[in-house]
């Protein structure tokens, strides 16, 4: 079996320093590269009484961390940014060694944590301060709101973008004057610990973040039991669990789960165009990302030429694993997943869908490799269709209109993401009006809105509660506490003022209120 390392600048010692950020005094666990099914190295796991102490350090930083203007707060965040482009082959490389995504799928994965830092530094200090609000009384009253830090963020963060997802839920926090601990998926706990390294290196207090690493229990439950806020990432059956353990503990959560995201391509969509676009994103980590379509709804005077144009761009994609930029698509994160993802495929063709493209498992290239498969006819109750496949798996439908597209588009207990295809941006934006999900794209897989960096992300039903990027994504990290100024003193209605008299005053007070509001 090749070296894990081979072809990659990370060096077995590179890896021995990020672990050995590591103290747990858990079972050490063996850590597996997805491209060759290699081992990487040991890693120490985390026990309750491990995270209670990383907590406690995370605290004792914070209360001097939140003492910090905001402004310098987030000086630090812009630089850890630079630090992370600066860095960005050696980080692409730790990305692909531990998810064994295709370069390109990291690479695009390493320039969303720029955008992330960019924005949360210019913008951040000003979700952060106090601001006034319309008083009961205006002139004799004031009110005002201050926000502060909730305190500790537990950010549980997934395999599948171990980078992204992680930053977009720690940046934010820590502008806001949070401490963190972050517990990364055990298959992908380097990229976390390597940015942890460059948060250091920008000024960030180290104690202030904290990595803990181990299974879903114990380790993310004690997380869940000792922060102050939880934000989760992963499976729509665990955010139950992690919502309803943070309930028992009245902390507040955001849950950011699945998806089984649907696309609409209007009439006058171009095929070529729309092909391009929703394979691209359906491919993009292997189909192993919240955002990417899956279910394809196309009107029935395109649905031939649409169903063509993808045949031909799914099976011209490259096949393959390495450090280069030669493959189109890696493989999925284990082997487990992989019969996950043929089982749904597998299903669908029993049940009479067509496979169009793919369809196979391909051990001979990494062991959890999956081709990139185009079905059509599946039946709509079949798994591929009714729920969340996580792979690179797409299936489509001809639809009579564009109300049936839409009806069929919302036939989902998720919300997520969604797609429209058309000429006509109005159009589009009217069909987007009608879908029942956090995020509506337009002519675009899932890019353009999760760029959108100031606008909130996340979803309805069980693609989960909460939202993430823009103000939202940071307000949430924050406790607000009203401050409100009786200037002439008590507000005491005066004794024996008969009620219509009262009444005649309050009429008055909320005319104005009216006007003010
Ligand atoms: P999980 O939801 O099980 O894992 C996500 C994170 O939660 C991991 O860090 C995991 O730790 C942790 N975790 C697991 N159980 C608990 C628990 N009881 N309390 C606290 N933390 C816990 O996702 P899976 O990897 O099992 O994936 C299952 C499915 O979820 C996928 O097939 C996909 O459909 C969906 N998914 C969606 C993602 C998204 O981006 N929205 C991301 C990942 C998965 P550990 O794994 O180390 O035990």
């Amino acid at each position: 079996m090749a070296s894990v390392y081979s072809g990659v600048a990370v060096t077995k010692e590179t890896v021995a320093e990020l672990t050995g950020h590591l103290s747990g005094t858990g079972d050490a666990y063996e850590l597996t590269a997805p491209q060759t099914g290699a081992s990487v190295t040991a890693v120490p796991t985390d026990t309750a009484t491990d995270v209670k102490a990383a907590v406690e350090r995370a605290e004792r930083a914070q209360r001097s961390w939140e003492t910090v203007a905001a402004d310098r707060r987030a000086a630090v965040i812009d630089r850890f940014g630079q630090a992370v482009l600066r860095d960005r082959e050696r980080l692409i490389d730790l990305l692909q060694l531990e998810t064994g995504k295709a370069r390109q799928h990291a690479r695009d994965e390493l320039f969303s944590v720029p955008l992330t830092t960019t924005y949360y530094a210019a913008r951040g200090p000003r979700f952060c301060a106090s601001e006034s609000r319309t008083p009961p009384i205006p002139l004799l009253t004031d009110a005002a709101v201050e926000y502060e830090p909730v305190g500790t963020v537990g950010v549980i963060a997934p395999w599948n973008y171990p980078m992204t997802l992680a930053m977009a839920d720690i940046v934010p926090a820590l502008v806001a004057g949070n401490g963190v601990v972050c517990k990364p998926d055990e298959r992908t706990p380097l990229t976390v610990l390597a940015l942890r390294e460059l948060f250091v290196e920008a000024g960030l207090p180290p104690e202030l973040f904290q990595v803990v690493v181990g299974p879903g229990k114990p380790t993310g439950t004690a997380v869940i039991d000792t922060v102050d806020y939880v934000a989760f990432t992963g499976g729509t059956e665990t955010g139950r669990l992690v919502g309803a353990r943070a309930g028992q503990n009245l902390i507040d959560v955001s849950l950011e789960l699945g998806g089984n995201n649907p696309a609409i391509v209007l009439k006058d969509a171009s095929p070529a165009t729309v092909a391009r676009g929703i394979t691209q994103a359906a491919v993009a980590n292997a189909g192993q990302l919240c955002l990417a379509p899956e279910r394809v709804y196309v009107a029935a005077e395109q649905y031939d030429a649409v169903v063509a144009a993808l045949r031909a761009e799914f099976a011209a994609l490259s096949l393959g694993v390495g450090y280069g930029y030669e493959s189109d698509m890696g493989p999925l994160i284990d082997t487990a997943h992989r019969e996950q993802v043929a089982a749904a495929v597998d299903d669908a063709v029993t049940a009479g869908a067509t496979l169009q493209v793919g369809g196979e498992a391909r051990p001979d290239i990494a062991p959890g490799y999956y081709e990139p498969t185009l079905l059509t006819d599946v039946p709509l109750s079949a798994a591929a269709a009714a729920e969340e496949t996580f792979g690179p798996v797409l299936s489509v439908w001809p639809v009579p209109d564009t109300a049936t597209a839409i009806e069929r588009a919302n036939d989902t207990p998720y919300g997520l993401n969604a797609s429209v295809w058309t000429d006509d941006e109005e159009r589009g934006r009217a069909v987007a009006s009608e879908l029942d999900c956090g995020t509506v794209c337009i002519n675009d897989g899932f890019f353009v809105g999760w760029g959108a960096i100031d606008a909130p992300m996340g979803g309805t039903g069980d693609s989960g509660v909460g939202r993430r990027n823009g103000p939202e994504g940071l307000t949430r990290y924050l406790e607000s506490r009203t401050v409100a100024t009786a200037k002439s003193g008590p507000l005491i209605f005066p004794d024996r003022v008969p009620t219509r008299a009262l009444a005649a005053a309050v009429d008055v007070l909320t005319r104005l209120q009216r006007r003010l509001f």
